[in-house]
C-alpha cells in the first residue's frame, strides 16, 4: 500500500524535493540546482534524478509511492499537464511535463502552478491549517498568489485566475511588466519598492541612511529599506508605508471579492515581521468596510520557502489519494524565509 507522495517545487535557481506521508508529515527534503541550459529534456532528467534519489534514500519501491506533485512557474496548463512556456528558460515551450515524467518514473504525476502549490501548502500545514477559505499573497521579487475556496485551489475558467499581484490598485498608475497600469506588484513587491526608493534618492535632497548603506556600491534592496525605516529614516518610512498602503488596498479588495477566513502573507518581505504587519494592519483597518463587524485577519505564512514543495506533495495526495492529507501532526513552528 502506498504510503508517500513526492512533492517537487520547480524554481528558477533550485528545484526542491520532498516526501509527504498520509498524515502530512514531510521528510527527506533536499534541493538540486535547476538546469537552465538543456531545455525540456534537461528539466525532465533533473526531476527523474531527484525523484529516484528521494526513493533510494528511503529504500522505497514504486509500490510505496502513490504519485508525484509538481509545482511549476507558468504559464502552464494544469488540465493538460503541460508547461506552455517558462519566460526565463528557453526550450520549455509546450512541454508535456506530466506525461514525460510519468513515463520515466512509472508513477502518476499532477501539475500545479507554483504559487497555488505554495498557498495549498500553507493551507494544509501552515498558517491556513483548519480554515476553509484562504487567500495568500507571496511578496517577493514579484507578487504571487493562491486562492483556496472551500478547501479547493481556484484556477479560473482559463487557468489564469489567482493573479492577484496584477489586480489594479491605482487607476492610470505605474506601468507593470505585464503591460497593465497600476498593478499591486508595481507598488508592493520587493523589486518595485526598492526601485521607488532609488528614484526618490535621486530626486529628493532629504538626508537618508539609505545613501550611507549603499555608498560602497552595494545594490539597494528591500532589507535596507526595512532597516532604515526601523531607524526612523523619513525617506525609507515614506517608501515602506507607500508599499503597505497599496498592499492594504489589495487586501481590502480580496475581502470584498472572496470574504476568506484569512489572508496569508508570504515571501521575503514577511521577514520584516511586525514592521510589516503593524503598519499594514493599521491601514487595512482604517480602510475596512464598516457595514459589518467582520474583520478578516491578515497572518504571516509559517512554512517559509518549504511551502511550495509541501503544497506540491499535498496536491498529489488530494488528486491521487483519498483526499487532502491530515496535517495535524505536522510541525507547528514558524520557519524563516530562506
Ligand atoms: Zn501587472
Amino acid at each position: 500500500m502506498a504510503k508517500y507522495c513526492i512533492g517537487i517545487d520547480l524554481g528558477g535557481t533550485f528545484t526542491k524535493f520532498g516526501l509527504m506521508d498520509e498524515s502530512g508529515r514531510v521528510s527527506s527534503m533536499f534541493q538540486i540546482p535547476t538546469v537552465l541550459d538543456k531545455g525540456g529534456e534537461g528539466l525532465i532528467d533533473l526531476i527523474v534524478l531527484g525523484g529516484n534519489r528521494l526513493m533510494s534514500q528511503r529504500s522505497l519501491t514504486r509500490d510505496d509511492v502513490l504519485g508525484i506533485g509538481i509545482g511549476s512557474p507558468g504559464p502552464i496548463s494544469i488540465k493538460r499537464g503541460m508547461i506552455l512556456m517558462l519566460p526565463n528558460i528557453p526550450g520549455m515551450e509546450n512541454l508535456a511535463l506530466c506525461d514525460l515524467v510519468s513515463r520515466r518514473m512509472n508513477l502518476p504525476v499532477v501539475l500545479e502552478n507554483d504559487a497555488n502549490a505554495a498557498a495549498y501548502g500553507e493551507y494544509l500545514c501552515g498558517a491556513g491549517k483548519g480554515v476553509s477559505d484562504m487567500v495568500m499573497l507571496t511578496l517577493g521579487t514579484g507578487i504571487g498568489s493562491g486562492i483556496i475556496i472551500e478547501g479547493r485551489i481556484h484556477h479560473g475558467r482559463h487557468e489564469i485566475g489567482a493573479e492577484l499581484g496584477h489586480m489594479i490598485v491605482e487607476a492610470d498608475g505605474e506601468k507593470c511588466n505585464c503591460g497593465q497600469l497600476g498593478c499591486l506588484e508595481r507598488y508592493s513587491s520587493a523589486t518595485f519598492l526598492t526601485l521607488y526608493a532609488a528614484r526618490l534618492l535621486q530626486s529628493d535632497s532629504r538626508p537618508s541612511v539609505l545613501r550611507e548603506m549603499t555608498k560602497s556600491g552595494q545594490a539597494l534592496d528591500a532589507r535596507h529599506i526595512v532597516q532604515a525605516h526601523k531607524q526612523g529614516d523619513e525617506l525609507a518610512t515614506q517608501v515602506w508605508l507607500r508599499a503597505m498602503k497599496f498592499l492594504a488596498i489589495g487586501c481590502i479588495n480580496i475581502c470584498r471579492i472572496f470574504d476568506p477566513d484569512e489572508i496569508v502573507l508570504a515571501g521575503g518581505l514577511v521577514n520584516a515581521g511586525s514592521d510589516l504587519l503593524d503598519p499594514l494592519t493599521k491601514l487595512y483597518e482604517s480602510m475596512h468596510w464598516k457595514l459589518t463587524g467582520v474583520m478578516t485577519p491578515i497572518k504571516l505564512a509559517r512554512l517559509g520557502s518549504d511551502a511550495g514543495v509541501i503544497g506540491a506533495a499535498g496536491v498529489a495526495w488530494t488528486a491521487l489519494g483519498s483526499g487532502p492529507p491530515d496535517c495535524s501532526a505536522h510541525l507547528d513552528e514558524p520557519r524563516n524565509e530562506k
